[in-house]
């Protein structure tokens, strides 16, 4: 391809809108333009990255009998209604009517029209296992679309699903594309995390994440250093913590005017205290207290969570153990109604609501907490005796950087960021029962599909590949996802002799299974090629120029190593495809395990 006909627009300066570096380098490369917030148009260079990245998934799902297929976007209510999302589905889902008043959606994901389809085509059990996947483009609308193409509200997914017969099954599917999720990140050629991820309420279905490490990833997640755990930190267990401070003298309760009245942050009221115990209290001494309103399906209530003040609340964890839909702050105006006192002395004891307590102050004495009255406090506070309605210690924190890994107890966390590139959930009979998607089994009995569903995020993904290959100068593409292998530069594309071997060269690469991009441009200086060049980042960069030629040669530079060599026109090809063999090398030696 000559770039003189291609449309590749590069900006020298970083777009002012642009927030993570993946997002300012596709939009300097010319890769994408942004046509509405969070909705982008995929210029060619990145709809080359973004279809060898889908063949790559087709190859790897096609080895384990799965079948392409297209679904459409628009999706009716009637089967959002059918499976009960239509209510429960936030504004994400994008609802709209057609022009004889009938409601429509845009498909956020495809659990619905998937399961609709394999209702009317598979009766019998013969039929299954069946593994279907599509790649499509979804709309969400994101109350937040930001970092270019990594959060956006249209975006290309892979989506698959799975049917079966029973949860062994449909376990057995579950680990093949937990497999296959590896070997397509592996190959992609990206550091990456398969982690354990929440699984929302739905009792018994279990879920893993693939995150790609970077700083400017969205989520938390901590993998032990001694043994394989590795989770999303909403979903991290944390080790039980004993009590500290077993030798100290039990207090009882008393509430009491602090000795700095005025002071409300946590720390400083810590050091400030003193009591027949201490000189200043340690931070885990003193407790802090949430307020939270609960709904499950028609229900509210509001409950209580008490924990370490050096710790933080995990919601995900609190909402699961309660099974139920949401839960969030009491509005503190209203916390402040309950409680009589203002924000900051809000506490549990005098409150009369389900009171729940982490588990590392079980067996805790001696602590502080909020005594509902401005510039008081309680101490020598003990949740299991002190409070009315306590309901017991549950793991119900944030595990931390540093903690004791709770599965193999020898190692501990390290903490990451990663983006989460993909998720394969075991749904069970969620769907299927609700659709009423049945077999017949052998016995002629009638029984509900046990699912699975796999997506994966392929714009999302060519981001973060970016987020994890780049330099001052632009991108570095790995190999297999490279919009093309060889950006062959003419420096003087005027001159016949240099356009000549180029287009030569051109032809005997690209006969090598090299895919060549042509800087034929005239009338720009080797600095301004150069500098193009390395901001489009294909790993290997080929000068002709007139002065080379004169002497013979021309010259090979790897983006990634900077490395420089010289060689002879007629050696060109063999040159790349050795240099080819180092790189894929290189992406073999450095693959997750
Ligand atoms: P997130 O928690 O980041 O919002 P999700 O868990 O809701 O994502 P899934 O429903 O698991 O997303 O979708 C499968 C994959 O689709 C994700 O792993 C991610 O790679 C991709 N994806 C989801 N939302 C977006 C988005 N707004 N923009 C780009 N890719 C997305
Ligand atoms: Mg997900």
């Amino acid at each position: 391809m000559k770039q003189s006909r291609a449309l590749i627009h590069t900006l020298r300066e970083v777009p002012k809108d642009a927030d993570v570096v993946s997002q300012q380098l596709m939009m300097r490369a010319g890769m994408i333009l942004k046509l509405a917030a969070g909705i982008y148009d995929y210029l060619p260079l990145a709809y080359r990255s973004i279809q060898k990245l889908q063949q790559i998934v087709r190859e790897e799902l096609e080895a384990d009998a799965c079948q392409e297929l297209l679904m459409p976007t628009v999706q009716p209510a009637e089967l959002w209604q059918e499976s009960g999302r239509w209510q429960f589905y936030g504004k994400e889902l994008l609802r709209f009517k057609d022009r004889k008043d009938g409601d429509f959606c845009l498909g956020p994901t495809h659990e619905e029209v998937i399961t609709d389809i394999v209702r009317r085509t598979v009766k019998s059990y013969k039929q299954l296992p069946i593994n279907l996947f599509q790649f499509q483009g979804k709309f969400r609308d994101e109350i937040r679309p930001r970092f270019g193409l990594m959060r956006g509200r249209e975006f290309i997914m892979k989506d698959g699903y799975s049917f079966h017969v029973n949860n062994e099954d449909a376990d057995r599917e579950y680990w093949a594309m937990f497999n296959a999720y590896k070997r397509i990140f592996n190959r992609v050629g990206v550091k990456f995390r398969s982690v354990e991820a929440d699984s929302g309420a739905i009792g018994g279905s279990f879920t893993h994440e693939f995150h790609v490490l970077a700083g400017s990833g969205e989520d938390a997640i901590l993998s032990c250093d001694s043994c394989d755990y590795t989770s999303n930190i909403e979903k991290t267990e944390c080790p039980t913590l004993k009590w500290g401070y077993p030798s100290e003298a039990m207090l009882e309760l008393k509430r009491a005017h602090f000795c700095t009245p005025g002071i409300i942050a946590m720390e400083d009221q810590a050091r400030a205290f003193k009591d027949e115990n201490h000189d200043g209290l340690p931070l885990d001494h003193a407790s802090k207290f949430y307020l939270y309103r609960v709904t499950k399906g028609e229900d509210t209530w509001d409950v209580g969570l008490v924990i370490r003040s050096d710790h933080e609340p995990n919601l995900v964890k609190f909402r699961n153990f309660l099974m139920a839909d949401s839960i969030e702050l009491v509005p503190i105006e209203e916390a402040e109604n309950i409680s009589g006192t203002k924000s900051g002395f809000i506490g549990p004891i005098e409150i009369d609501v389900p009171m729940y307590a982490d588990n590392s102050l079980d067996g805790a004495y001696n602590l502080t907490c909020g005594a509902n009255k401005t510039d008081y406090h309680h101490f020598g506070f003990k949740p299991d005796r002190d409070l009315k309605q306590f309901k017991g210690f549950f793991d119900l924190r944030m595990a931390i950087e540093g903690d004791a890994c709770p599965r193999c107890n020898k190692g501990h966390f390290q903490a990451f960021r990663g983006i989460e590139v993909g998720q394969v959930f075991k749904l069970g009979t969620k769907y299927s029962e609700s659709m009423g998607c049945t077999y017949l089994d052998a016995d002629g009995k009638e029984s509900p599909m046990v699912m699975g569903c796999y997506g994966l995020g392929v714009t999302r993904t060519i981001s973060a590949i970016i987020e994890q290959n780049y330099d001052d100068d632009g991108i570095i593409w790995p190999w297999p996802v490279a919009p093309y292998h060889v950006h062959l530069l003419c420096l003087d594309p005027s001159n016949n002799e240099v356009m000549e071997v180029a287009e030569k060269l051109e032809k005997v690469l690209e006969a090598g299974g090299i895919e060549v991009l042509v800087d034929d441009r005239e009338g720009l200086s080797p600095g301004v090629k150069f500098k193009d060049a390395d901001l489009l980042g294909f790993p290997l960069r080929v000068v002709v120029g007139a002065k080379g030629l004169k002497d013979g040669i021309v010259e090979i530079k790897n983006r990634r190593t900077k490395e420089v060599i010289k060689v002879i026109p007629d050696e060109l090809l063999d040159s790349i495809l050795n240099l080819r063999s180092r790189i894929m090398q290189e992406l073999e030696d450095a693959k997750g395990r």
